[in-house]
């Protein structure tokens, strides 16, 4: 290839995305991929536990890149990822045989919440209604004012910003009478890996729990997340881009020259890569972005389906293992005082529930991951097998293989997990808001022609590919002068 106009470290989906924005621009682009294979944390790979069953060794669910603005213009259906939809979007076991069941249907599962069900309703209801205008109050850059939200979006940002005062503090529990809406709310808020409640919590909460009700819900692609990947290199490559594997930046000599350098890494490998090139103010900014706690993964292969207690959570795409609100509030507290929960926080995802192609040979893999502190060398294999035996009985008797990665090992096959931190930066409201600075543009570097793209920077984590798309129109306008941002459309 002749000299890449732009060079992208890093082919996560925001480093793809920032890849494919440029390349369709018309621009020369090539994508440096440290790891043998392409898509940091949308990669679907054969681990070697039983022979044709393939893991999603990161992301696996992805309501996110439904709802997500550059997705929507790539349009995945039309590029033959088929994004199946589960029927339950996401459930809570809890003790005593019960469980919260979130529906793809918000009456349905308004009904199943029963004295709680209007408390759900009034909480999510509006914002999955207006799901974009929640999407783009949610997954904006956070500097500027989305397009499309004023005026019409300005209701739907109010009752977001109200909701997330309420659900983020010791109000959260006020409009509640029963504990499982509470706890189905909880489980999707821990996601940000925090303490509960806290304001980043509920503002992922309230996203991801209103997009559970809508479109597509939280779909799995056929296939696992690979697909997403896939999709995105082959329109790289059909616009003349190309990924180089097995190539890892670690010092400015490493960087091919080229007009403009995309890292969708955090901001401690660009200043190990850039160091005394940054100016000093903004590299001392970079450097104080915090890290934060993390997960461990554990892939399972499993003889059968997971005998979940409740038979519905047995349907759902993804699970929340944490037990009742006060359970995962105890267990997220224990994380954040850097010690292993008995029961931690997980999530726990069967891709077959919608793919029967996951299934070979009668076997199933099983994705979860568990909460840990930052660094964690422990092997978490008997935590979450033994805290999903308690909301299934008899799951040890399905399982065939499994494979745990520790957390302090996450690193390994992706850099930006700084001590198995998933969310590339700790998930503060502040570090929500101000990432990875509190600069008036995220994605600048301080140097001319260089930009962060990656989950470091806003809108923060998810297979959304925002970051990659947002940098790479700025750095279109600022280093080509190409102000229309070219279409996606296949
Ligand atoms: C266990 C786990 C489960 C998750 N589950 C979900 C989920 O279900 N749904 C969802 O939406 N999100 C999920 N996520 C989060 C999601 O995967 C990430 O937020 C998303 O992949 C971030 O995309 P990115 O492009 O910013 O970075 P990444 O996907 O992390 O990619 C960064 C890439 O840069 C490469 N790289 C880093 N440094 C260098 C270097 N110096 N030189 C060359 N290459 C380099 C890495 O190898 C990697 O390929 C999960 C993450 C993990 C780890």
């Amino acid at each position: 290839m002749t000299r890449a106009e732009v060079v992208v470290v890093g082919s996560g989906p925001n480093g793809l995305a920032a890849a494919v924005t440029c390349a369709r621009a018309g621009l020369r682009v090539q994508v440096l991929e440290a790891q043998p294979t392409i898509g940091g944390g949308a990669r679907t790979l054969d681990l070697g536990l039983a022979d044709g069953i393939v893991h999603d060794i990161c992301s696996a669910v992805h309501p996110m890149a439904w709802a997500s603005p550059f997705f929507a213009q790539f349009d995945l259906a039309a590029r033959g990822v088929e994004l199946l939809m589960p029927d339950v979007s996401f459930a809570q076991p809890l003790p005593g045989g019960r469980a919260g069941i979130a529906y793809r249907s918000l009456e349905r599962t308004v009904e199943g919440l029963g004295v709680d069900g209007g408390a759900w309703h009034s909480l999510v209801g509006r914002l999955s209604e207006h799901h974009e205008q929640t999407v783009a109050v949610a997954l904006g850059d956070k500097r500027s004012i989305p397009a499309g939200l004023l005026p019409r979006g300005v209701g739907t940002a109010a009752a977001f910003g109200a909701a997330v005062l309420e659900q983020g503090t010791r109000a959260w529990d006020r409009r509640f009478v029963d504990d499982v809406a509470p706890a189905l709310l909880t489980g999707v808020g821990a996601h940000s890996i925090s303490t509960l409640p806290s304001l980043a919590a509920a503002g992922t909460a309230l996203l991801l729990a209103s997009l559970g009700h809508a479109g597509a819900g939280w779909p799995i692609p056929r296939g696992g997340s690979g697909a997403l990947t896939a999709a995105l290199v082959a329109d790289l490559e059909a616009h003349g881009g190309e990924v180089i594997t097995g190539y890892r930046v670690t010092t400015f000599e490493d960087l091919p020259p080229a007009h403009v350098t995309l890292f969708d890494t955090t901001p401690r490998t660009l200043v190990g890569v850039l160091g005394d090139r940054l100016p000093p103010r903004h590299r001392r900014r970079l450097e104080d972005f915090r890290y934060g706690n993390a997960a461990a993964k554990v892939d399972f292969v499993l003889s059968g389906p997971v005998p979940w207690a409740v038979p519905d959570v047995g349907r759902a795409g993804t699970v929340h293992v944490g037990g009742t609100r006060a359970e995962m509030v105890h267990a997220e507290a224990e994380v954040a005082a850097g010690r292993h929960a008995e029961r931690p926080m997980m999530l726990v995802s069967d891709p077959s529930v919608v793919d029967d192609t996951r299934v070979v040979g009668g076997l199933r893999p099983l994705w979860t991951y568990a909460h840990v502190p930052a660094g964690s060398d422990v092997d978490v294999t008997e935590a979450v097998t033994a805290h999903i035996e308690r909301f299934a009985p008899g799951f040890r008797d399905v399982v065939v293989a499994s494979r745990c990665v520790p957390a302090a090992h996450m690193s390994e096959h992706n850099e930006n997990y700084v001590g198995g931190d998933i969310s590339a930066g700790a998930a503060t409201m502040w570090q929500m808001i101000a990432r990875p600075t509190s600069a008036w543009e995220p994605y600048w570097t301080g140097r001319d022609g260089v930009y962060l793209c990656s989950a470091s920077t806003p809108p923060g984590p998810g297979v959304h590919g925002l970051g990659g798309w947002y940098a790479a129109t700025r750095a279109l306008r600022e280093g080509f002068g190409i102000t229309q941002a070219p279409s996606l459309a296949p």
